[in-house]
């Protein structure tokens, strides 16, 4: 289409420049040296000031910590934990707190220099574990033990730590800084707390950049949202006495067939893309031979084109087990069928290496003796990345300092030296990010 593309270049030329001229207009859109902000942060007595208050404060981040990992936050059942958070994040200081009908806890810190967008700092409220896990904290010297203490709930209380350390030490910034707790980020959530804030929210079109503060190492910055495609499938037959019906069609067996063609897809390392298995279940009886058996699936990539390639060859190998299923026994009272029921959709997209948060997080990870490991992954960033908002998430944590995310003995060691200099590292990106005065 190359005729087209030539006549659109002056409009498009023209968009550009308009676009440049806006940007010089706004305060703290483009900063003019990213690098260079990271350093004037970091030798600034009141940003030392707040590293100093993280310091002291240290025992109360971790027992702030501790508090909302044992109210349970399951996929939709976040309430309690968003209750409580909110009452926390009104405690550190902030007026303007709400929870929006999402159940996305928001918090303004309004700026000196509004130009009616905000930044966005954001930790997760939910965690991958159903209502009635035991979510009680074990402590052990410096490591805490509790399903998702470092995923991501810590976290929450790291952002009160920054509103509290900001305040302690007197910091303005020039942009309006709005402090959130999503909902919805793990699994089944789907994204549907940042998806609220982006689409629908009070907050929708006036978000200019966005940080999720997550449970990894402080040198880990995610630049490249993965996307991900999940999948329920389920085999249905007419079931049957498992002695008496024996020879029936059987959806367990169609299943099995379907997982074991499935792990056999060949995936490349680069662009990473990957699969699993993460949840079954069906029938009512062991001497039944099943009416229904389901899987759910979940395939992710940093390629839309190798996503699709999976997904594609997965929709097929799970009608061809059926089919099987269906050549193999008999079908007299009905046949195998196969339903594959889409139950999550995360858009994929990335930051900019060249975007000024790139650098800035580059910069203060590296001022603070750290390397940074820029990667991918798929968080609440997915979001405003798809949009192109320039978005990350960041880490708060010292590097190996946690462990075993997603699993029942999930751990983090908050030992104050290593956690506060973290914690110190992530605020420096913050307030490099917002225009600290
Ligand atoms: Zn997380």
């Amino acid at each position: 289409m190359k005729p087209t593309s030539s006549t659109f270049l002056l409009p498009a030329l023209s968009i550009a420049l308009s676009y440049a001229t806006l940007v010089v207009g706004a305060a703290h859109a483009q900063t003019a040296d990213p690098a260079a902000e990271v350093r004037r942060v970091l030798a600034s007595p009141i940003y030392q000031s707040a590293t100093a208050a993280l310091d002291k404060e240290h025992g109360r981040i971790v027992e702030d910590g501790i508090k909302p990992t044992e109210i349970p936050a399951p996929p939709f059942g976040e309430k309690a934990r968003a209750e409580e958070f909110a009452k926390m994040l009104k405690a550190s200081g902030l007026s303007d707190v709400q929870i929006d009908p999402e159940g996305n806890v928001l918090g303004l810190r309004k700026g000196t220099r509004s130009d009616g967008k905000v930044v966005v700092v954001s930790a997760h409220l939910d965690t991958v574990f159903p209502a009635g896990t035991d979510v009680k904290v074990k402590r052990q010297g410096t490591k805490l033990y509790a399903p998702g203490i470092g995923d991501d709930t810590m976290s929450l209380s790291v952002l009160l730590g920054f509103v509290r350390a900001m305040k302690t030490a007197g910091i303005s910034t020039c942009d309006d800084i709005l402090f959130v707790g999503t909902v919805g980020e793990e699994g089944p959530g789907d994204l549907r707390g940042v998806r609220y804030l982006f689409t629908k929210g009070s907050y929708k079109d006036k978000i200019k950049s966005f940080f999720s503060v997550e449970s990894g190492d402080v040198n880990r910055v995610t630049h490249g949202g993965v996307g991900s495609k999940r999948y329920r499938i389920t085999f249905s037959g007419p079931g049957g006495h498992s002695f008496g019906a024996f020879g029936t069609v059987n959806p367990m067996f169609a299943q099995a067939q379907a997982a074991v063609e499935f792990a056999r897809i060949q995936v490349p390392a680069k662009p990473k893309t990957t699969y699993s298995i993460g949840l079954i279940g069906g029938g009512t009886s062991v001497n039944s031979i099943p009416v229904s058996s389901w899987m759910e699936i979940d395939m992710r990539s940093e390629s839309v084109d190798e996503l699709k390639r999976v997904e594609d060859r997965m929709l097929k190998i799970v009608q061809e087990a059926a089919d099987g299923e269906n050549f193999a026994r008999s079908t007299k009272n009905a046949k195998i069928t196969v339903e594959a029921k889409l139950i999550g959709d995360r858009p994929a997209g990335n930051t900019d290496m060249k975007a000024d948060i790139v650098q800035i997080a580059k910069a203060a990870i590296e001022a603070g003796g750290y390397t940074p490991d820029l990667n991918w992954s798929s968080t609440d960033s997915n979001m405003p990345m798809n949009l192109g908002i320039p978005a990350l998430t960041i880490g708060r944590g010292g590097i190996g300092r946690n462990g075993r995310t997603h699993s029942l003995d999930e751990w983090e060691d908050v030992e104050k030296g290593p956690m506060v200099k973290a914690m110190a590292t992530s605020l420096s990106i913050v307030l490099s990010a917002t225009g600290m005065e």
